[in-house]
């Protein structure tokens, strides 16, 4: 099987995006992930899927703390910045929750400390103990089929 068909056909399970940050030797690292799942509730786990060439990998191992940040519909352009999309650099104000870097405006912010890790083929599955959750009223950016989109509700049907 061809790659591209794999990345097609995988496409087509519409996601949110997230941005997954750590902190490490006094640094904030972040990286845009649609491979983000909610794992367990007694205890609360959730579980991220990070490539090998990433450079976010070793620093969640050192650091042994990550954040996962659910993108907000007008945060497409941080899901740019954190996938290496946009040519220049761009500065990027975080904020704490739990001690852990977080981004102003997602509509969920998540605060983990590492709790296992499961290499498996090219990626590595991190699992993080949640230790902390603030939601806000917003519309989540959604991924599919390789684009951007937003949910658009149906208006109510005509009486
Ligand atoms: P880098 O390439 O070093 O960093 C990514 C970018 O973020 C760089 O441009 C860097 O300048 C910028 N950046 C980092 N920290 C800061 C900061 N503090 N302030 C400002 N800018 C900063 N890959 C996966 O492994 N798993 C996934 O689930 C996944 N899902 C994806 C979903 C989508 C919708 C997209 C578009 C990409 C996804 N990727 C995923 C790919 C991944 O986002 C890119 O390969 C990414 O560039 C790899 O990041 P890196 O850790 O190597 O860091
Ligand atoms: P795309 O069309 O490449 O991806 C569509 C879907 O394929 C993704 O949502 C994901 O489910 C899967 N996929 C893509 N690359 C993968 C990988 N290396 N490992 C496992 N699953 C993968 O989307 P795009 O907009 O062209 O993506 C931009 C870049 O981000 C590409 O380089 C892509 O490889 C990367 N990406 C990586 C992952 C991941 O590692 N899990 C997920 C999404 C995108």
């Amino acid at each position: 099987m061809e790659d591209r068909e794999f990345r097609r056909a995988m496409g087509k399970f519409a996601t949110g995006v997230t941005v997954i940050a750590t902190e490490s030797e006094g640094e904030i690292h972040g990286m845009t992930a649609n491979a983000f799942m909610s794992l367990s509730l007694e205890p609360k786990l959730v579980v991220i899927s990070i490539g090998e060439k990433a450079r976010i990998l070793n620093k969640i191992k050192q650091s042994r703390i990550f954040t996962v940040n659910i993108l907000a519909s007008e945060q497409q352009e941080l899901s740019m910045i954190f996938a290496g999309q946009l040519k220049e650099h761009r500065e990027v104000v975080f904020e704490r929750l739990d001690g852990k870097p977080v981004l102003p405006g997602a509509v969920v912010q998540i605060a983990c400390e590492l709790s296992g890790e499961h290499v498996e083929g090219d990626h590595t599955l991190f699992i993080g103990k949640v230790t902390g959750i603030k939601l806000e009223e917003s519309e989540p950016l959604i991924f599919y089929s390789g684009r951007y989109r937003s949910l658009i509700e149906e208006p109510p049907a005509a009486q």
